[in-house]
């Protein structure tokens, strides 16, 4: 039970990657708030948690609004009494060519994927400091913050932005006992790559990964879980490719 007595926050939490590291911290002991701006999925997350006996709250946020990220994390420390972990990992895609990238689109995605990162280092920052006992950071980024995509200019621009986040937060938030980390997924079976069945593009996307499939969402919790324990302890600053090598071949 490496998380007995932790707090854990995770945003986007109802759903995907967010859902199976909920799941995950709550059976290694801690008490999890998942935080989603989806009611239903998100409490449905929760009622699999106590199913198993875990400990668990729901918190509706919306992470591109910080008052609703502050609220959030007062919310972990004043049910719980304290924050150990941190997760910003909600999150939505957004495709179109870049001449056909509205702003609208790229505000859409950037206050979601990039703003809400930015809400979440800084409210949680901020209430660790203030409780005193230290804790981890953790974001998530994506194999697309490190290589360029067509379609996805908001996207990569926003998961590129998570990177140095977390690279800068780590430096500032260190003399606090405050770890900042980031894990950038190659591409993984959940909702948010439904569509790419559709278009025929699964496939070739799958070949792209040194097995020639997607990844699972319990691979990608499984690393957070690494990372926010104390076995990760020199690990800080980096984004950890979660990526079977995506990232790594052409
Ligand atoms: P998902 O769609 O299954 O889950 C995303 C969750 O975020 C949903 O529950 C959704 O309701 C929630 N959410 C969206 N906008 C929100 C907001 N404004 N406030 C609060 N919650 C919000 O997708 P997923 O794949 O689990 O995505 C999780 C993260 O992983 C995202 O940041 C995504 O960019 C990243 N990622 C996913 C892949 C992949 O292939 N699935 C690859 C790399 C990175």
């Amino acid at each position: 039970m490496r998380f007995d007595n932790k707090v854990a926050i995770i945003t986007g939490g109802g759903s995907g990657i967010g859902r199976e590291t909920c799941l995950k911290f709550a059976q290694e002991g801690a008490k999890v708030v998942v935080a989603d701006y989806n009611e239903a999925t998100g409490q449905e997350t929760v009622d699999m948690i106590k199913a198993f006996g875990g400990e668990a709250s729901f918190k509706r946020a919306d992470v591109g609004d910080f008052e609703q990220v502050e609220s959030l994390v007062n919310f972990a420390s004043a049910t719980y009494g304290r924050l150990d972990v941190m997760f910003n990992n909600a999150g939505i895609g957004a495709t179109a060519p870049l001449l056909q990238h509205s702003p609208e689109m790229y505000h859409k995605v950037t206050r979601i994927n990039q703003d809400g990162v930015y809400y979440g280092i800084l409210a949680a920052g901020r209430k660790m400091q203030e409780l005193g006992h230290g804790g981890t950071i953790i974001n998530t980024a994506s194999v697309m913050g490190f290589l360029a995509s067509s379609n996805i200019f908001g996207y990569n621009v926003a998961k590129a932005a998570v990177v140095m986040m977390s690279q800068v937060a780590a430096l500032e938030l260190a003399p606090y006992h405050i770890r900042v980390v980031g894990v950038a997924p190659g591409f993984v079976h959940t909702n948010i790559v439904k569509g790419l069945k559709d278009r025929g593009m699964e496939d070739p996307i799958a070949q792209k990964h040194m097995h020639g499939e997607f990844l699972n969402s319990e691979q990608i919790a499984d690393t957070v879980l690494f990372l926010a324990s104390d076995a990760a302890s020199g690990i800080n600053g980096s984004t950890i490719k979660v990526d079977d090598g995506y990232a790594s071949f052409k």
